[in-house]
């Protein structure tokens, strides 16, 4: 079957920070992504503000965090990255962070999750808002999922289904 809105490799459950982090990750390596979140709009209420320095460090690595040295073109440091094969898989590289970011940082959720979804859309992921799951079953080889929507009930298939719905999440009852 061709891929399409309703037919995915991977079907996140989801659209919070873990979602659309999961969606923008695996759609830059060319899997077709589609993400369903039950709000029509990023939630903007504060919850998370503050980052620890292994999620500064990693989310740097993977360019979703700027601390201002990092990004100075004219600084050698930003170009260093070394190529190197594991498991059998050629052709890989890992760069270097610039620098460390800092030990704590103070960063909205809101602006992450945004950061996030835009990553996973420009990397072709689909996100559609106002699909609330409402229904998972799954089989040997796919998952089924039904969301309720704004305009009714639509029914989606995928090779993996990810339960990215937070803590009283549909996907794990
Ligand atoms: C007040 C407050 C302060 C916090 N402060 C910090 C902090 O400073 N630092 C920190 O690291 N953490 C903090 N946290 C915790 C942090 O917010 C959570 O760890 C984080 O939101 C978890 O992300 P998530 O993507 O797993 O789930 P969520 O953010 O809960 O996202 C789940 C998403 O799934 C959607 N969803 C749920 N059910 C369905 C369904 N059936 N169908 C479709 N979509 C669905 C929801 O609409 C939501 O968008 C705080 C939390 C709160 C409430």
């Amino acid at each position: 079957m061709k891929p399409s809105a309703e037919r995915a490799q991977v079907l996140v459950v989801g659209g919070g920070p873990v979602g659309m982090l999961l969606a923008a990750e695996l759609a830059e390596r060319g899997v077709h992504t589609v993400v369903l979140e039950a709000e029509t709009k990023p939630r903007d209420a504060p919850r998370a503000g503050t980052l620890h320095a292994r999620t500064v460090q990693t989310l740097l690595r993977r360019g979703y965090l700027s601390v201002p040295d990092a990004t100075d073109p004219g600084d050698p440091r930003a170009r260093r990255s070394t190529g190197f094969h594991f498991a059998g898989m050629p052709l890989l590289r890992i760069p270097a962070p610039t620098v460390e970011g800092p030990p704590v940082l103070g960063v909205p959720q809101s602006a992450l999750e945004e950061t996030f979804a835009a990553r996973a859309q420009e990397a072709g992921a689909v996100v559609l808002r106002d699909h609330t799951v409402c229904e998972v079953r799954s089989s040997e080889r796919s998952g089924r999922v039904t969301a309720l929507t704004g305009d009714g009930t639509r029914t989606f298939e995928a090779d993996y289904v990810a339960g990215c719905d937070g803590a009283r999440s549909v996907v794990r009852t």
